[in-house]
């Protein structure tokens, strides 16, 4: 008998358990790296998948004496590739996090669910359904438009690319329709040919249908699989499964599809790459973005990142020559941008309320214009509900959570008080809870009350809204773009989300009602964020050449003289890039300086202070503290959530490789720490954090 062999094993263990590098598990027969098996941990058997031995994983080995044979081996399944165990390990460091807890928590959770011989069925299942359902790969190529100069040149760089041994990621700054969908499916198209594999990465779910039509309406012959957090459980194993398998020609998804194995990876693609949803806001807080280029750079593909405003971080990069710059200035078929036009609200009397109008006088004219000439508005408020907070003027109560620290949102539509950040939720009172009066007010305006506001200006338009609450139910977002599209919409109202992505044909008109409070935020990406909003929704007028010339958007503001109107005005990203960038490096903010967050949450704020003041104190006695600025704890801007206090404090360092090497040496001091702060409810440290 042959003595059985030691696996290195990575299970999902959290990064607090210490548990933060393979276990050594026995098996019969050797297994290759990324071999999926269950092993048992503890009383549990669990999920886990062999590793590359001798990783650079650091941690305590366990004794040989105590090792466990491997429960079970999925044999049926392909080992997920090399270069997955690569991109799994890169992010675990990166992002302070063990592989197991990173690795685990990016494949199908259904996976967990199944023994050996249950998956092989599913397999097997799907294989026959593949077969029988394999795409038509004959048939006439769709018809495909006629590259415009700009893109023709884009395609040649991305050909140049996908020649190099080592391509450099492509930033692709675009104006809105310039035509970047079409650079990337015909470098799609190159990649599918050759025989390799397309990764499509988009910021949101609400995206994907689209962009999926798009590609499958291109490539009939070829298997596309989307990938997002909308499917079944089992969709999502039989997606992730057609990946692994070499079946699936394109994934099309969400962040999470940065993790999809692709055994033959030709290109990704990262749309509207600075949007910040392609950062993870829970557990291994990643950037799909930032990891898309490192996979890139792993597998030696093309990453292609597109935007009509980049993110400062990339533009950076372009800037610095890291990234290959190409330009797309004009619209596709010479339609133009609207024009931008500024409205100074501080010129208009005041209202007896002590308030401005809702709209300024020409903006009203502007929507009724439209409406006469039967062409569609958008108007965008980015606060949902009908006001942010109900107000008792007799004795000064306000609708606050019980809970946060954070006003409750007054719902008219179902009466009721929500909070926003715990979900409570109560029947809006009829008189103030306090004193009594049945005079209880709302204050402030959300697309709710916007919605009825523009009923009453506008009697005859037909007016829907599209925000979280009414796009809440299944489907219901659906219908109402399709009402857009089908011209049975006059005035659409919402937040950000009808600012994003929608190739709206009829719209001639954009308001941006009240954009001015980003322009003061504290969080120092406010301006940069409120830039790519406004572009974005400017975007969705005029996309038909015809009605571009006479598209405009509206911004309504108080303060017209600001630089960032002005760069918006001239739709010139590169001055507002420039502007800003010159301001993060006077201040030493990213991309010229790196960040990392460490949160604590506890039912007591002094607890959570004190875990920080403590963490901060050990930091000093790290080798290369000098390189690191530990900055003292603060609360966030909503510091009680659910009745759980939040502290933060930040770290800055100059370099990014010594902010990863000493946070490598400060977190296993933390994970000690913790033991001596009972009342800690969580801890976490958030790598390039992106509000802070
Ligand atoms: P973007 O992604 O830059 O906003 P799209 O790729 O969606 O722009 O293009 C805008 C519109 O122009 C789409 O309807 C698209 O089908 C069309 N289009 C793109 N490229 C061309 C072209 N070369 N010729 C004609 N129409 C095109
Ligand atoms: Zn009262
Ligand atoms: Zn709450």
């Amino acid at each position: 008998m042959t003595s059985p062999l030691r696996v290195p094993v990575v299970v999902e263990a959290p990064q607090h358990s210490g548990l933060t590098t393979p276990l050594d598990y026995l098996s019969e027969h050797p297994l290759k790296p990324g071999t999926l098996l269950r092993v048992p941990l503890g009383r549990r058997e669990v999920l886990g998948i062999a590793w590359r031995p001798g990783a650079q994983l650091d941690g305590q080995a366990l004794d040989a004496g105590a090792l466990r044979p491997v429960a079970a081996v999925f044999e049926a399944l392909p080992p997920l590739p090399p270069a997955w165990l690569a991109l799994a390990e890169f992010a675990a460091a990166y992002y302070q996090r063990s592989v197991g807890e990173l690795a685990l928590s990016v494949l199908p959770p259904e996976l967990r669910k199944l023994d050996a011989t249950a998956l092989a069925n599913r397999q097997a299942r799907l294989l026959k359904r593949l077969q029988r359902d394999a795409p038509a790969s004959e048939g006439p190529m769709p018809e495909r438009p006629t590259l415009a100069d700009e893109q023709q040149h884009a395609l040649a760089a991305f050909e140049a690319a996908l020649a190099e041994p080592r391509p450099q990621p492509l930033l692709l700054h675009g104006v809105t329709g310039s035509g970047k969908t079409e650079v990337y499916l015909r470098a799609t198209e190159q990649v599918l040919a050759a025989g390799r594999q397309a990764l499509v990465l988009v910021p949101e779910i609400n995206l994907t249908p689209q962009l999926e039509s798009r590609f499958a309406a291109r490539f009939p012959g070829r298997r596309l699989v989307a990938m997002h957090s909308g499917l079944t459980p089992a969709q999502r194993l039989s997606h992730w499964l057609t990946a692994l398998l070499g079946h699936a020609d394109i994934v099309l998804g969400t962040r999470l599809s940065v993790f999809a194995p692709l055994p033959r990876l030709g290109l990704i693609v990262v749309d509207e790459e600075h949007d910040p949803s392609y950062k993870q806001q829970e557990g291994a807080r990643y950037s799909a973005r930032d990891l898309a280029v490192y996979r890139g750079h792993l597998e030696r593909v093309p990453v292609l990142l597109g935007s009509a405003t980049p993110s400062l971080e990339s533009w950076q990069r372009a800037l610095q020559g890291r990234y290959r710059r190409l330009e797309m200035a004009q619209r596709v078929g010479g339609g133009v941008l609207p024009q931008v036009r500024l409205f100074d609200m501080g010129v208009l009397p005041r209202e007896k309320s002590g308030h401005g109008p809702l709209f300024a006088p020409p903006v009203l004219q502007s929507l009724r214009e439209r409406i006469a000439r039967g062409e569609q508005s958008l108007v965008f408020l980015n606060r949902r509900g009908y006001a942010p907070v109900l107000h008792c003027a007799d004795c000064g109560w306000k609708s606050g959570c019980p809970h946060c620290s954070a006003w409750r949102v007054f719902h008219k539509g179902e009466r009721t008080l929500r909070c926003h950040h715990c979900g409570f939720t109560e029947r809006v009172p009829r008189a103030c809870p306090e004193c009594g009066n049945l005079d209880i007010a709302p204050i402030g305006r959300g697309t709710e009350k916007l919605e009825e506001q523009l009923a009453e200006l506008l009697p005859e338009a037909r007016i829907a809204r599209l925000d979280a609450d009414t796009a809440r139910g299944k489907g219901q977002l659906e219908s109402r773009l399709a009402e857009v599209h089908a011209g049975a919409v006059d005035v659409l109202v919402g937040t950000q989300m009808v600012t994003k992505g929608h190739d709206f044909r009829r719209i001639t008109l954009v308001v941006a009602v009240n954009p001015d409070s980003a322009l003061f935020a504290s969080d120092f990406r406010a301006p940069e964020r409120l830039f790519a909003l406004l572009m974005q929704a400017a975007g969705r007028a005029g996309r038909d050449a015809e009605a571009a010339a006479r598209s405009e958007m509206w911004v309504q503001t108080w303060h017209p003289q600001h630089a960032l109107y002005a760069a918006l005005k001239a739709h010139d990203f590169a001055a507002f890039a420039s502007g800003q960038l010159a301001e993060r490096r006077s201040a030493g903010l990213p991309p010229f300086s790196h960040l990392a967050l460490l949160r604590a949450e506890a039912r007591d704020a002094a607890v959570a202070t004190a875990f920080l003041r403590a963490a901060a104190e050990c930091a000093t006695q790290l080798d290369g503290a000098g390189d690191v600025m530990v900055y003292p704890p603060v609360p966030p801007s909503v510091s009680k959530v659910a009745n759980i206090e939040r502290m933060q404090m930040l770290i800055e360092s100059g370099s990014r490789a010594r902010l990863q090497r000493w946070l490598a040496d400060w977190l296993p001091r933390l994970h000690q720490l913790r033991a001596q702060h009972k009342g800690l409810a969580r801890w976490a440290i958030d790598v390039d954090p992106l509000s802070i």
